[in-house]
């Protein structure tokens, strides 16, 4: 079982799931203001990599993730270019998913947007109002944060250290009581886009939006929170700080990833303006962010520069040639090939694979340890291709296979360039009616017309199925 540390207790400890089967995973995406940067990409990769772990686990996870698109710094931008809000907003959205999706990322299964549960965040300011947890004044409605049970629990500091930290960085007067205490609604101000509510027209705070939408989605004592180190504090104590103080279980566990540097002059000088995420996709082969993320501990801070994306893509291509390799096998022996009269290694080689997958379940269920996961999986990478070498075709390919699939579990394994694309799809659907005529001349055709085009093409019980 996966054990993963807890920000809020300190410790790593067993995922037990409140729902045996499934989990439920909220995590803070972004605010679209602007294109990605390199901090973005390493959150969406650590959370897609937890999420295709716990499904390779058997698991089935609801994987929710916001996305902010009304806020201060969309106005600002939106004000400062002539433009609509709304417009800058949808589209850095879609400049997000551009770049999520050529970095292979699994699209959450759920993407509630800030605007679409004004309502819903209301009624919950309302609701702590109702409890007097919360109070109005001139510019808002605020969180009494002194009436929360545990505020400060994932800061680790006593609200009074926090208080005092919070009042030496007011500059400024505030209407509220105290310097902790933050936003629930702000009230309009000129230009702005508003909502109305029982306390004036305004728009709600950004803490609220989490709260209410992982609430929401994911019910009551969700399984995990996720987001940056930067959110621990205020973001994600303020979230907690409103379901405590409604009485509700929030999330049971906090999972945060360490933060991106990005330094060296090396680096500034050969890639220019690295930290823009969709600039690294577009000039490297994109799995190599992936991997660089991947080297690092989730929790450890990760540098990016040209020498570590250089020497990710160099492992990659030992990956694409062993995957090339194995492709030529698979052509020239049976797919069970490693079981094949006279090899004599059948058992010794199904062996390897089993000890390969061992090993990664170990490493991903200690915190997820990417970095021993995929130093193991690299390494055996290495050793299936001088199994090859010796003409060991049962031991490499076993090895070989196992550290591909299990590559892939990391979203590692296959070329993202390469996804058929509609023209491919085109020829895969013509073969398959061919075949379904019964017209397996024109059926080998598309088949050699295929192949020809560098895919591998299969025959399953649903048609025709191509790969690299
Ligand atoms: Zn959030």
């Amino acid at each position: 079982m996966l054990r993963l540390y807890d920000t809020a207790t300190g410790a790593v400890a067993p995922l037990e799931p409140r729902d045996p089967g499934s989990v439920g995973l909220y995590v803070c995406g972004p605010t679209v203001y602007g294109p990605p940067h390199v901090g973005h990409g390493r959150f969406v990769l650590v959370y897609d990599v937890l999420r295709r772990y716990l499904e390779h686990t058997g698991l089935a996870v609801r994987h929710v993730s916001n996305v902010t698109d009304v806020d201060d710094k969309i106005i600002a931008r939106a004000s400062t270019e002539g433009r609509d809000w709304r417009e800058v907003a949808a589209e850095s959205e879609q400049q997000w998913w551009a770049t999520m999706d050529a970095m292979g990322v699994l699209r959450p299964t759920e993407v509630p947007h800030a605007t679409g549960y004004v309502e819903e965040m209301v009624d919950l300011v309302a609701a702590l109002v109702e409890r007097g947890v919360a109070y109005e004044v001139g510019d808002g409605v605020y969180l009494a944060c002194d009436a929360v049970d545990g505020y400060g629990l994932l800061a680790h500091q006593d609200i009074e250290t926090l208080r005092a930290s919070a009042g030496a960085r007011l500059a400024v007067a505030d209407e509220k009581r105290s310097p902790v205490d933050f936003a629930l609604w702000k009230k309009a101000k000129p230009g702005e886009p508003t909502w109305g509510s029982p306390f004036g027209h305004g728009r709600p705070g950004w803490h609220t939006e989490c709260v209410v939408m992982s609430l929401a989605l994911l019910g009551d004592g969700f399984d995990v929170h996720g987001g940056g180190l930067d959110l621990v504090f205020p973001h994600h104590e303020n979230e907690r700080a409103q379901a405590v103080a409604l009485g509700r279980p929030f999330a049971r566990r906090w999972v945060h990833n360490g933060l991106v540097t990005v330094g060296g002059e090396k680096m500034s000088k050969s890639l220019g303006n690295v930290t823009d995420l969709a600039e690294i996709v577009a000039s490297s082969d994109p799995r190599a962010y992936r991997l660089l993320v991947l080297r690092a501990h989730y929790r450890s801070p990760l540098e990016v520069g040209a020498p570590t994306l250089a020497d990710a893509s160099s492992a990659l291509a030992r990956v694409d040639e062993l995957a090339r390799r194995l492709d030529a096998v698979g052509r020239e022996m049976p797919q069970d090939g490693e079981r094949a009269p006279g090899s004599g290694g059948g058992r010794a080689a199904s062996a390897l694979a089993d000890a390969e997958a061992v090993a990664f379940a170990d490493a991903m269920d200690d915190d997820l340890a990417t970095p021993r996961a995929l130093a193991g999986l690299l390494g055996a990478v290495r050793r299936a291709n001088s199994l090859l070498d010796r003409r060991d075709v049962a031991g490499g390919a076993a090895l070989g296979r196992a550290a591909l699939d299990l590559l892939g579990v990391l979203g590692i394994a296959r070329r993202l360039a390469e996804e058929a694309d509609e023209g491919v799809l085109d020829i895969v659907r013509r073969r398959d009616a061919a075949r379904a005529d019964r017209d397996f001349a024109t059926a080998d055709n598309l088949r050699a017309e295929l192949e020809s085009r560098g895919w591998v093409v299969e025959d399953s019980p649903d048609g025709t199925k191509v790969r690299r």
